[in-house]
């Protein structure tokens, strides 16, 4: 038991997924491998049998045909623990598990410049940007029966990191939603790609916040968005490889210059991006 955690622990601290997956499957005689980061705004992959029943902290997760599943912390999961329990697919065996999940600390990020009908919408604009979040919350609840993610993840463009998961965000003095993605401050034009495999599930133009944007779904309602994008150069319904260019860096949407805001998100929360890639090798 003691080395079953020890090597868990251990596989908590390596960065990629597709690498986590590989050194997890040496855990022997257990019935499930988990790898990936248990904290807030983190991701664990599991593996286990096919068919078996999966469920963290009593709530049933769905399972790809593979055996693959996700656990998703948001920025603020409220427990110090998420307990695993795996029941085998003849019920024959369940083995729980209890990982530790750690707190982080957000900072405050206080941007002004914003054009005021970001922060205060006008009325007319409301209704528009309620449709435009019920499309997007639409494009990531598919749910498939698929582990693209599997793949592994990088960075979709390469540049100074202009803003982190999780800050509580100011608009011109005044409070709002805290940051759901990570921002990336590469040039107008600079090239786009998909982080991981999967597929193109919107494509949209001129969205009121976001400005033009791509949701790519990599299965298990697991997918990244690409926003306030220049260009856009995939339709919605293409399958893309990981690496495979999506769009342009661009300035569109609640932007004060341009940069890439790059976000994930699992099982309807947002998760930071920025803990599923290793870090950012600039060339
Ligand atoms: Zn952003």
């Amino acid at each position: 038991m003691k080395r079953l955690l020890l090597a868990a622990l251990l596989c908590l601290a390596l960065p990629a997924a597709a690498q986590d997956i590989r050194e997890a499957n040496e855990y022997g005689g257990s019935s499930f491998s988990l790898s990936g980061k248990a904290t807030q705004g983190g991701l664990l992959i599991g593996k286990t049998k096919p068919n078996s029943r999966v469920r963290a902290n009593g709530v049933d997760l769905q399972l790809a045909s593979n055996g693959v599943f996700l656990i998703g912390f948001g920025r603020d999961y409220d427990s110090s623990v998420v307990e695993v329990v795996v029941t085998a697919p003849d019920q024959s065996a369940t083995e729980t598990r209890s990982i530790p999940v750690l707190p982080r600390v957000f900072d405050v990020q206080s941007i002004t410049g914003v054009a005021q009908k970001y922060v205060e919408p006008p009325q007319e604009d409301l209704k528009r940007i309620a449709e435009e979040r019920r499309v997007i919350a639409e494009a990531r609840a598919r749910a498939a029966d698929a582990s693209d993610f599997e793949a592994g993840f990088i960075w979709p463009v390469e540049g100074p990191i202009s803003g982190v998961f999780g800050s509580q965000r100011i608009f011109n003095g005044q409070p709002r939603a805290p940051h759901n993605g990570v921002d990336i401050a590469a040039g107008r034009g600079s090239t786009v790609v998909a982080a991981s495999r999967g597929i193109v599930t919107l494509a949209e133009k001129n969205l009121f916040f976001n400005g033009n944007v791509v949701i790519v779904d990599h299965g298990l309602s697991l997918s990244t968005v690409y926003v306030h994008l220049d260009e856009i150069t995939v339709r919605k319904g293409q399958r893309v490889n990981i690496g495979e260019p999506i769009g342009k860096v661009g300035a569109t949407g609640r932007v004060t210059g341009p940069h890439l805001h790059w976000g994930a998100n699992v099982a309807g929360q947002a998760i930071d991006p920025q803990l599923l890639v290793g870090p950012m090798v600039q060339r």
